[in-house]
């Protein structure tokens, strides 16, 4: 049977069924399919005509090809010559595509070169000429317009082949795609070149189809290339909000300093009246809420960015127990709640695990028991199971408070909800607490389950796993807080903050020890002084500041000779586990802006008090 028409028809079917199925199927909306789709349909229009004019030259004798049918045989392989040339344009728009995304933005521009460059090569084709030869049994086409369609194909493979290796991809299945392409295009060439007759170039044509399909265009490909696109994107963008926030949260705490530190000097003003320490009060109390409010947002944001580490450290339990318990009795004000604790004596003295957030958890459960329980008794309850060196603690809270309605269970740690707000309007909160203490209670692998029976009470329980200490390196009595405020006369401190008004609250909260304190504005100032030999008993070094940060202004002081004053990082960067941190880089404590009374008391008491 000769194969005169029939590969090229069966080539034409071939392209017109993939190209079918590639237009009927969903695609992603991206540049190089378009490119393909232009490859595919000037492929089909080639092999159309070149099947046409085979049926044509199958059923004429060669004399009447050359004369009788010479117009319509000129003009349809002047038709196909132009669709290669339309076919290799694309390929090689394919590789520039790729390898030069962002420079190619505008891709119809691209497009519109190759309608020029192909619309410029049919006008050259009118000026030359065809004819059909017979070699052996087979005819073929010859002729100007057929050497010069050769030259510019080889042309744009050529540079084709240029730009894949320049710009050759390890790892991206594309490139090893168009090269096995190119590879098979030259071998096409060079076997066309030498055997005339040959007529598989449809067939080549076809193939080359199918493999691009199925690489270079594989929809499953392009969709992950996407995805991984968006969640870049995605990620970028959480990164950003994460980092907004921290310097949002930081910027928020400077002020607050300023309204947390001065108000607390005005309760103890014994000059101002009662009256106006009451709104003081308020005032410390607001800020309390605010900061906690920022708080809540860094954690939870870093929580989600997945920036927030366990800080596994040896802690005293009864220790934590009770500053849980003073802090609950605190907030529960002069409400008629009874507050009832009951700590399993079993428990291990020192346990190993991340107290701070622990401790975290805790205040959140126990926070919304007394925020959402008027009146009757709250528990608070730690047993434990020992078993293999790791102790369970099992912490619970009980109340007799509004309860939740069974169908909001389930929201119940979800972020930014709050329930029955018709209720509780008067209540203040964020919905974040809960949130973020299922977080941490999963980070620490444990578990949090609630029961509630709405109208009568809740019950929050947690279990947590810590890992018991039998030879604490702590020190297991450490100094108690001060119940009095210390005076410590005659010291001498160094405060270092690039910001003003910080330095006059750190002045006036220093003053109220008697304290003598000196000021400076950046760490360079603070070496100058040191390095003038003036003495101090203390350095207070803000961290984050311009030119120079706290960090590396101690390692800058800690070079000069006979360096040895105490000094205390005091920074707005106030996340859990920043006290280790600084530890680490040197520093011998660790204050957090807005300084919190109680903790100036410990370090004062800690580092100055005679
Ligand atoms: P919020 O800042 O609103 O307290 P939380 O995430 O801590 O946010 O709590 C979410 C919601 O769960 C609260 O708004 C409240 O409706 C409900 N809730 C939490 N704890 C209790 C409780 N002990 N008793 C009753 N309702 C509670």
């Amino acid at each position: 049977m000769s194969l005169e028409f029939e590969l090229p028809l069966f080539s034409f079917i071939f392209i017109a069924l993939l190209t079918a199925v590639y237009f009927i199927k969903k695609k992603v909306p991206l540049v190089e399919n378009k490119m393909y789709g232009a490859i595919l349909i000037a492929a089909l229009i080639a092999a159309a005509v070149d099947t046409f004019v085979h049926l044509v030259s199958a059923y004429n004798t060669l004399d009447a090809l050359n004369s009788d049918y010479y117009l319509v045989i000129d003009y349809c392989n002047k038709l196909i010559s132009t669709m290669f040339v339309v076919i290799f344009s694309c390929l090689l728009s394919y590789t520039l595509l790729i390898s030069y995304k962002k420079i190619l933005k505008n891709y119809k521009k691209l497009f519109i070169c190759i309608m020029g460059f192909t619309i410029m090569f049919y006008v050259a084709t009118c000026f030359t000429t065809v004819e059909i030869i017979e070699v052996g049994s087979v005819r073929n086409v010859v002729g100007s317009t057929i050497t010069m369609g050769y030259a510019v194909v080889a042309l744009l493979i050529a540079t084709n082949i240029i730009f894949t290796i320049i710009n050759f991809k390890k790892g991206d299945k594309r490139y090893y795609a168009i090269f096995i392409i190119l590879i098979m295009l030259i071998v096409l060439y060079i076997l066309s070149l030498i055997f005339k007759g040959l007529i598989i170039y449809d067939v080549i044509m076809a193939l080359l189809c199918y493999i691009m399909y199925f690489t270079i265009e594989d929809p499953d490909i392009k969709m992950i290339e996407q995805l991984n696109i968006a969640r870049d994107t995605a990620e970028k963008a959480n990164e950003a909000k994460t980092d907004f926030l921290s310097n949002m949260s930081h910027e928020i705490r400077t002020p607050l300093n300023a309204i947390v530190g001065f108000s607390n000097l005005l309760l103890e003003d014994k000059t101002i009246p009662d009256s106006a320490k009451e709104e003081v009060k308020d005032i410390v109390m607001s800020a309390d809420n605010l900061l906690e409010i920022v708080n809540g947002i860094l954690d939870i944001s870093k929580i989600e960015a997945n920036k927030l580490e366990i800080v596994n450290t040896e802690y005293v339990f009864s220790k934590m127990c009770d500053e849980l318990v003073a802090l609950s009795i605190g907030r529960l004000g002069d409400k008629p709640i009874e507050f009832k604790t009951n700590f399993d004596p079993s428990i291990p003295k020192v346990l190993y695990g991340d107290v701070s957030r622990i401790k975290q958890i805790c205040v959140n459960i126990l926070t919304n028991a007394i925020k959402y329980t008027k009146e009757g008794w709250i528990e608070f309850k730690i047993s434990g199971v020992i078993k293999n060196n790791v102790c369970r603690l099992i912490i619970s809270v009980e109340d007799t408070g509004i309860g939740i309605k069974k169908e909001n269970i389930d929201k119940l740690f979800n972020k930014f909800e709050r329930l029955d707000l018709e209720d509780n309007i008067t209540i203040e909160g964020t919905g974040l607490g809960l949130a973020i203490t299922k977080k941490l209670v999963e980070l620490m692998n444990g578990k949090i389950v609630v029961q509630s029976v709405f109208g009568k009470g809740s019950k929050f329980t947690v279990s947590i796993d810590q890992r018991v200490v039998n030879n604490p390196t702590i020190k297991l009595e450490e100094a108690e807080e001060p119940a009095e405020k210390i005076v410590a006369h005659n010291k001498k401190v160094l405060l270092v903050d690039d910001n003003k008004i910080n330095l006059k609250v750190a002045e006036r909260l220093l003053e109220s020890y008697g304290i003598d304190t000196e000021s400076v504005e950046s760490g360079a100032a603070a070496l100058e002084k040191i390095q003038n030999g003036e003495k101090y008993d203390m350095i207070l070094l803000d961290d984050m500041m311009p030119k120079m940060s706290g960090v590396e202004t101690l390692k800058k002081l800690k070079e000069i000779p006979g360096f040895k004053i105490i000094t205390i990082a005091l920074t707005a960067n106030a996340l859990t586990g920043m006290r280790e941190k600084y530890l680490q880089d040197g520093f011998d404590d660790y204050l957090a802006k807005p300084i919190n009374k109680d903790e100036l008391n410990k370090i004062i008491n800690k580092y100055l008090n005679d």
